[in-house]
């Protein structure tokens, strides 16, 4: 098939990218690198590899608009919170104009798309774990709301394009999810703390580190990713995709100081306004819709990751 990615040059495209490949598809990626570096894309060359410098906020050239993809991938945004704060009008234009570019391209060429919504659409959820059905509890005017009302609009955009146009849709929600790639200065938990614990200094925990989130391995979410593109019934969801292997950020800080040996300690400063409480996917919907649950546990993807790390840092 031919495989267009938005965002495929980020940290989930690179190996939603290489894994395309490697079952023989042909794959365009589309990126302005805004929040992605272009050296992601070294080990992406050959014939079966495209690469697109587009920013989705800009209507897509006569060339895109006019080839013909089976499948659309769209994954582009900036997605960690420093990232996505940067310049919250330009993140809310990633996601509606951004999202309707890839849409009308789709309705254009016939493909089937799937869309990354996150977790963030519920919010500092009031309950737990968060099934489909939970409607959120988002401040639509703090400072994440670019992000977290750029998405329901970007999925609203997608069920009203699937009501109207009956295009095949997949809307993912995905939860926080950590692994090779990450960019090491994106400000993610993940990487800071592995950053920090390597560079020998001290982990830095907003707010008393109470505050919890569930890991997914990247290895994971492109699984559930492609198994629910392959879904022949079509079911726009959305649909959870996340490890509900539940932790605090003060117990996921001591896991990495204990797998790195690093002799950091614990810096505690201010929680950034509006940061979730908690969150755990509930995954029943994926699966019974496609069968697809997380398969590697923190410790395994800790160690994965921190190999990563220490092969760049
Ligand atoms: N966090 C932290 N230290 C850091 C970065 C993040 O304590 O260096 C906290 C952050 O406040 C949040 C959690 O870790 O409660 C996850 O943050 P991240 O930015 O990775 O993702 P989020 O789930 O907030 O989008």
């Amino acid at each position: 098939m031919r495989i267009l990615v938005t965002g495929g040059a980020g940290f989930i495209g690179v190996s939603l990218c290489k894994r395309l490949m490697s079952e023989g598809h042909n794959v365009v990626c589309v990126d302005n690198f805004y929040s992605s570096l272009k050296s992601n894309l070294d080990g992406l060359n050959g014939d079966r590899f495209e690469l697109v410098e587009h920013d989705i906020i800009e209507p897509f050239t006569e060339s895109i608009m006019s080839g013909q993809f089976d499948r659309i991938y769209h994954l582009a945004c900036p997605a960690s919170p420093p990232r996505y704060q940067k310049d919250h009008i330009y993140t809310l234009r990633v996601n509606f104009e951004g999202t309707r570019n890839v849409l009308e391209l789709a309705r254009a060429c016939g493909a089937k798309v799937l869309f990354t919504s996150t977790s963030e659409v519920y919010g500092d959820p009031d309950v737990s774990p968060q099934n489909e059905e939970y409607c959120g509890n988002v401040n639509p005017h703090g400072i994440r709301s670019c992000y977290d009302e750029g998405k329901r609009a970007a999925e609203s955009l997608c069920m009203n394009y699937w009501r109207r146009y009956d295009m095949p849709m997949r809307i993912v929600r995905i939860f926080n999810t950590y692994g090779s790639f990450m960019d090491k200065d994106d400000g993610r938990v993940v990487s800071n703390f592995i950053v920090q614990a390597l560079r020998g200094k001290n982990l830095t925990i907003y707010g008393d580190g109470k505050q919890t989130r569930s890991f997914q391995y990247i290895d994971d979410l492109v699984d559930g990713m492609i198994a629910y593109m392959n879904l022949d019934e079509n079911f726009p969801g959305p649909v959870n995709l996340g490890n509900p292997d539940e932790i605090t950020v003060v117990e996921l800080a001591k896991k990495v100081i204990s797998l790195t040996g690093a002799a950091s300690q614990l810096n505690f400063s201010d929680l950034p306004q509006d940061d979730p409480m908690r969150r755990k996917p509930d995954i029943s919907l994926a699966k019974e819709k496609f069968g697809w649950e997380p398969e590697v546990n923190l410790e395994d993807g800790l160690k994965k990751t921190i190999e990563y790390f220490r092969s760049i840092v």
